[in-house]
């Protein structure tokens, strides 16, 4: 079968997948993206949905061999953010017409750290309703493995979207990335009860991985459909210096590359979803996010994080705009996008549509 025959399947089987994602001549991906972004514009439409990203601590329990916070590299120098610090961003994103925020951080599952987390998002909340946003900013977490319990006292306080990736689904290559008390099961185990108690599902994958080969993420993508989530942030997989995986072998330009060729095939298995273009795609090439928003995706998380704390959440080398204040990241962003000919929600929650669709049936 030739790539025209395979992009015009109604449904991709695996070795479809294969076949797109080892994709070299740039005409055949040109033929991938195009056809990703025409599914894109008809079932998601052009705008592109902003979330601010507030990095607000790397503390971290977790020991990830890939992770430049993993809490054995004791470079880092530790950091929280205080409830006021925290606000200060919230404030700025309303005046900027941001719609939506994302809190990320290291994992910590302690009861002070839980009930920081919870009273951030009460906070955030109640300041933020208006008559722009009548239900207040949208809020995503990122904040790792929690409990159920946890899980659901973040969502009464008001969080309604939630990304924990997977990392891979090779539960192999998991185990060989991760310390051994940090289990694959685990991770499943937390993303059904995140699904369950009624969050919006996101996860994700890193591409590139040692030893992660092509058929692995062929089996993510699909793993993405059987799970059925709502939202996807996946990028390459970079090393960082300070951790195990520093000298790791890898080929910034193909990991890039597949980067791309990943949103693309997701976004024709998955029509309606929320893929982020990441940071990650970014920090490979100067133009990664815009690509990543032209090969399907239609999420992007400029940076919030103050900046005196940005250069304490590197999770991995050259990680970019560090040194760069919001005004001119969120500036540049909207030059960039108004160039590849898409708009922004502006004071928009930006859900999944995959959710709302999938609620509709019910
Ligand atoms: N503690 C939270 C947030 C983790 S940081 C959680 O566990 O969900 C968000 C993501 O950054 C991770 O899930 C991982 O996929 C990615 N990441 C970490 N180190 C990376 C690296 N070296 N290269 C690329 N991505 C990395």
């Amino acid at each position: 079968m030739n790539i025209i025959q395979i992009l015009n399947k109604d449904n991709l089987d695996f070795k479809d997948i294969c076949t797109l994602l080892s994709l070299s001549n740039s005409s055949d991906i040109e033929l991938l993206r195009q056809k990703a972004e025409n599914v894109l514009l008809d079932y998601v439409g052009n705008n592109v949905s902003i979330r601010g990203l507030i990095e607000f601590s790397n503390y971290c329990v977790c020991d990830c061999l890939y992770c430049g916070i993993r809490k054995s590299n004791l470079n880092v120098t530790r950091f929280r953010l205080s409830e006021e610090e925290v606000l200060s961003c919230v404030d700025w994103a309303i005046e900027k017409n941001i719609g939506s925020v994302v809190l990320q951080s290291g994992e910590c599952r302690d009861k002070e750290t839980i009930k920081y987390i919870t009273q951030l998002i009460k906070l955030i909340k109640k300041r933020s309703i208006s008559t722009a946003l009548p239900n207040g900013l949208g809020i995503t977490l990122s904040v790792g493995e929690q409990t159920f319990d946890t899980y659901k006292s973040f969502f009464d306080a008001g969080a309604h979207r939630y990304l924990l990736r997977i990392e891979t689904t090779n539960q192999k290559l998991f185990s060989e990335i991760h310390p051994n008390y940090q289990l694959f099961s685990k991770r499943l185990e937390c993303l059904e009860s995140i699904k369950k108690i009624g969050f919006q599902l996101g996860t994700g994958v890193m591409i590139g991985l040692p030893n992660q080969t092509i058929e692995d993420l062929a089996n993510d993508l699909l793993f993405f459909k059987e799970l059925d989530v709502d939202m996807v942030g996946m990028g390459p997989f970079i090393p960082h210096n300070q951790t195990p995986f520093a000298k790791a072998d890898i080929d910034k330009k193909t990991n890039f590359l597949l980067g791309l060729k990943m949103i693309s095939v997701l976004r024709l298995l998955m029509k309606d979803i929320n893929i982020a273009s990441t940071t990650a795609l970014e920090t490979l090439s100067p133009k990664g996010r815009m690509l990543g928003l032209m090969h399907g995706a239609n999420v992007i998380m400029p940076q919030l994080t103050p900046v005196d704390y940005k250069n304490k959440y590197i999770l991995y080398d050259d990680k970019p705009d560090i040194d760069e204040q919001k005004e001119s990241i969120f500036g540049k962003l909207k030059i960039n996008l108004n160039n590849i000919n898409r708009n922004i929600s502006f004071n928009q929650w930006g859900d999944s549509l995959h959710f709302k669709n999938k609620n509709r049936k019910q």
